[in-house]
């Protein structure tokens, strides 16, 4: 066997059954332990397959469940290094990894003795059946193996596992190509060019420019949570097209960081793998465990809300456009005035200062709100823990523990990493550094949240935006969902990809809940709750720019299927682009929320590739599971319901099938009649 004294691999010591020891981390261990750690997962699943006893779900399925965990240690510092902290070095040693990650997970998936054993097991629980999440976990395993080529001839296997190393470096180079041209494209700006921006972004625009070595001037960076709000407030029509331009030609620029040739490789592998699976299609081949079950349930799905949401923006730009009539602007609304124009037409019809929302809305007091809703909602408390209790792997990282309100039993710790910085990856995300599982006794889950707000200057709170709030809520929902997990195996923990959006977005609704705004929104000066009269704006509001917001997204997803269900043969994704959004009518006005070069979420990796969609599939369910808390006797905080949401939607993860799990909350399938409402689109005839 594998000895290796690396650190990266070492058993997490300390309280809490062990956490990781980020004080440690040295990225010259990375590569080795990586290595090393597929080499010790691979001998253990060896011993696995040559097993000459008969296969058993104890010997075959929980054994490969027990495998592994010197590889996970590895990885989550993998993930932090990619995540949280990335650097040119890391990224010349994810290079070199990716090649060698994917056929280590060859080696598993085409593990021929290894999934005769698992197919035996298979075979024998349709015989007899397991207990119901043993019966489910070997079915996921065993569909799994088969959608990834295990059933395959030898000669086929070879071809499959090419494919797969190749795609592995194509996503690779895609992800830093997209950074590289975030990082790139940096606008300075001198004083007089600031007008209409708020204090507070221009403030930590000097900073970050100070950072780069422009002190005295301020710098608007190539990411979302910059170019937003520049768009949104900047007088300056030029830089907002400067600022617009940039950001949406991430990836695009015809440059050594283009990615078009590297789609069209990537969608003509996807499409030989799955024509070795006897697939049409990649999007078929994908959504077979899908809630959505094929892409026809996807797109007609999508289609019925797209007629809506781009009829929706028509009225917008009219609104818009006779805003600027009225305010003499000679201009004719084009992508980098709708932000800006929206924001004023916000003003004019909703009386809505998203600035005056932001003075309620303090990061500090949202994190005590979302812990406030897990304490009524799943009987959690929250306790930060003193500095130094346990290693964080940069110092604004905080860490709190998480028990049990009623018999103050630990549960996990929550890691919050709330700031922007150089090398993070831009957007917001959770995950797990590890999962619940009861199988080798309670696992303490270790789940962690992680943010790109602009941090104060010292003295100063951190406010955000309404829409940064909501996100704040979702991404601590994706955390509820870990610390809820009550399940045995590892493999009930993995999530079907449009369903695991669900529990988070259901949480962003408790953002506007009386109690929260009551006890948490409260003004960073006077301490006083946000005013009843600027929350029925707020309310009233909350269908407003849903045109331009569903239809970015919608474009973006309807492209995702697209993709995935032509003939990629010779595509050139920009013209491809171009062409199918003119054939779906994009407004003008509009460009996707991710465009194709962009779109990592799609093209580095295979996580939301043909699955983008699953946002609105699981916002479906999210509309129509907040219908019955609004209805509920006690809203929003009924503990009947609550024990309901937390009992099937929350703790079985992935141990129960979703649909099964949704009928036993609501009593039926979700209708699409509520997310119509929410939207303010027309409800759809019967
Ligand atoms: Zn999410």
């Amino acid at each position: 066997m594998t000895e290796s004294n690396n650190p990266l691999l070492q058993e997490w010591t300390g309280p809490y059954g062990g956490v990781p020891a980020f004080d440690k981390m040295h990225l010259s261990d990375l590569k080795g332990a990586v290595e090393d750690g597929m080499e010790m997962h691979l001998q253990e699943i060896d011993i696995i397959a040559n097993n000459t006893e008969a296969p058993s779900f104890e010997n075959t399925i929980i054994a490969m469940e027990k495998a592994g965990k010197p590889l996970d240690r590895a990885f989550t510092y993998y993930g932090i290094w990619r995540s949280n902290m990335s650097s040119p070095e890391l990224r010349e040693i994810s290079k070199e990894l990716a090649p060698k990650i994917s056929s280590y997970s060859s080696k598993i998936s085409q593990n021929t003795k290894l999934f005769k054993r698992i197919k035996s097991v298979y075979e024998a629980s349709q015989l007899k059946a397991l207990g119901d999440e043993e019966q489910r976990i070997v079915k996921l395993i065993y569909s799994s193996f088969v959608m990834n080529g295990a059933d395959l001839d030898a000669a086929k296997k070879k071809q499959y596992a090419k494919i797969n190393q190749k795609l592995s470096s194509l996503y690779n180079d895609f992800s830093n190509n997209v950074l590289a041209d975030e990082e790139n494209y940096v606008v300075y700006l001198k004083k007089d060019q600031l007008n209409g921006l708020p204090e507070s972004y221009i403030k930590s625009a000097a900073k970050t420019a100070e950072e780069k070595g422009h002190a005295g001037e301020y710098a608007i960076t190539n990411t979302r949570s910059s170019m937003e709000p520049f768009l949104t407030y900047s007088d300056e029509r030029n830089l907002r097209e400067v600022v617009w331009s940039n950001y949406i030609k991430r990836g695009d620029n015809r440059d050594e960081h283009d990615n078009n040739k590297i789609i069209a490789e990537i969608l003509k592998l996807r499409n030989e793998r799955v024509h070795l699976l006897g697939f049409d299609n990649y999007a078929t081949w994908r959504l077979q465990d899908r809630m959505a079950k094929n892409p026809k349930n996807a797109m007609d799905l999508m289609e019925k809300v797209w007629k809506a949401s781009t009829a929706r923006v028509t009225e917008e730009v009219a609104d818009m456009q006779s805003v600027a009539n009225k305010r003499g602007d000679k201009i004719t609304i084009e992508p980098w005035d709708y932000r800006y124009y929206a924001e004023k037409v916000r003003k004019d019809k909703y009386d809505l200062d998203s600035d005056e929302v932001k003075q309620y809305l303090q990061l500090e007091k949202l994190r005590e709100a979302m812990f406030f809703v897990a304490g009524e909602l799943f009987d959690f408390e929250f306790k930060e823990l003193p500095k130094g209790k346990v290693p964080v792997f940069q110092e604004d990282v905080r860490v709190w523990e998480v028990s049990y309100k009623s018999t103050t039993k630990v549960i996990g710790l929550w890691y919050l990493d709330p700031y922007a910085r150089q090398g993070k990856r831009s957007g917001a995300w959770a995950t797990t550094y590890r999962s619940f599982t009861s199988f080798e006794g309670d696992k303490i889950v270790l789940a962690s949240n992680n943010s790109n707000f602009i941090k104060p200057a010292p003295g100063e709170v951190s406010l955000v935006s309404w829409s940064d709030a909501e996100t704040f809520f979702h991404e601590f929902g994706h955390a509820l969902h870990f610390l809820s997990a009550n399940v045995k195996y590892p493999k009930s923990n993995s999530g079907v990809r449009d369903y695991t959006e669900f529990q988070s977005q259901l949480l962003e609704r408790w953002l506007s809940t009386d109690k929260v705004i009551n006890g948490f929104l409260v003004h960073q000066k006077t301490g006083k709750p946000m005013p009843a009269s600027l929350v029925k704006k707020i309310k009233a509001a909350s269908a407003f720019n849903q045109g331009f917001s569903t239809t970015e997204y919608l474009a973006s997803a309807l492209m995702d299927m697209k993709y995935h269900t032509v003939d990629p043969t010779n595509i050139d994704p920009v013209s491809f682009e171009k062409e199918t959004l003119t054939a779906l009518g994009m407004p003008k006005e509009i460009v996707m929320r991710h465009r194709s070069t962009q779109f990592g979420h799609v093209f580095s990796g295979e996580g939301y590739a043909a699955a983008y969609y699953g946002y609105l599939w699981a916002d479906v369910l999210t509309s129509d599971a907040a219908e019955v808390f609004a209805e509920a006797p006690q809203g929003f905080y009924d503990k009947d319901v609550a024990y309901k949401l937390v009992k099937y939607l929350f703790a079985p993860r992935n141990a129960m099938d979703p649909a099964e799990a949704y009928r036993k909350f609501r009593g039926h399938d979700a209708s699409i009649d509520a997310l119509m409402k929410d939207r303010g689109f027309p409800v759809p005839k019967k």
